[in-house]
């Protein structure tokens, strides 16, 4: 049998990374990983302490020393949902409000927390047969992974899917501030010294402005297939 292999997207804040790498792994039979959701969650125990705010930053210490407090475990439920547990509660839906939203950019740029989520994040890979999406898979988790994806859309476009996302979950939140929040978190990534957001060399580039979600998974599944054949 063909080695299963690791699958690195990534790319631009709400460009449907997750969507096309849940649909990738599902229909491969490999493990999906949202690297993203454990940045969200680091973010949201902060968030909980008073150790950051959107204004003022983070307190880089109280965070890493803590970070072997923070345990961060996925869990199938029964929707099929990949879910987000914190300390064995669930916070699936709370790390995607505009309030994690706004302060994980801080706690993401923090080297500590890098290492430590990049270990779980190795650990969880180890054996491939992984489609994991966030901002430094291929260039920093899985620099050797058979298959790099680096997606982008245009800004407009993201932010309306994300707008979309959050309206269905009753945020009245404008189309305006997922806009700002969008292109913030994106400059910040880019930015950041640590493992900053950047394709990596052997990364294919997907901009999937104007492809819809069937043809995007149809391309990426054809990609996969070809690696094996
Ligand atoms: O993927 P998602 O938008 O949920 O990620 C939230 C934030 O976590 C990003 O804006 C980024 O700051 C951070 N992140 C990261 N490295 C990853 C995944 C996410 O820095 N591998």
């Amino acid at each position: 049998m063909t080695k299963p292999l690791t699958i690195a997207i990534d790319g631009h804040s709400s460009t449907g990374k997750s969507t096309l790498a849940k649909a990738l792994a599902k229909s491969m039979g490999y493990v999906y990983v949202d690297s993203g959701a454990m940045y969200r969650a680091v973010a949201l125990y902060a968030l909980r302490k008073g150790w950051v705010s959107k204004e003022s930053g983070c307190d880089a210490a109280a965070i890493e020393s803590t970070l072997d407090q923070v345990q961060i475990t996925f869990e199938l439920d029964a929707d099929g949902v990949n879910a987000t547990f914190l300390n064995g509660q669930r916070v699936e839906e709370e790390i995607r409000e505009m309030a994690v939203s706004h302060v994980v950019s801080h706690v993401a740029k923090l080297s500590e927390v890098r290492r430590h989520l990049v270990a779980l994040q190795q650990a969880m890979g180890r054996n491939g047969g992984v489609v994991m999406d966030g901002r430094d898979i291929g260039t920093v988790v899985f620099p050797n992974a058979e298959l790099k994806i680096f997606m982008t859309a245009s800004d407009d476009v993201r932010a309306a899917r994300r707008k979309a996302e959050l309206d269905q979950k009753e945020q009245g939140v404008s189309f305006q501030e997922v806009l700002e929040n969008l292109k913030a978190r994106d400059k910040a990534d880019m930015e950041r010294s640590d493992s900053p957001l950047i394709a990596a060399e052997d990364a294919r580039t997907l901009d999937n402005s104007t492809m819809n979600r069937e043809d995007q998974f149809e391309l990426v599944l054809d990609w996969t297939k070809n690696l094996l054949a």
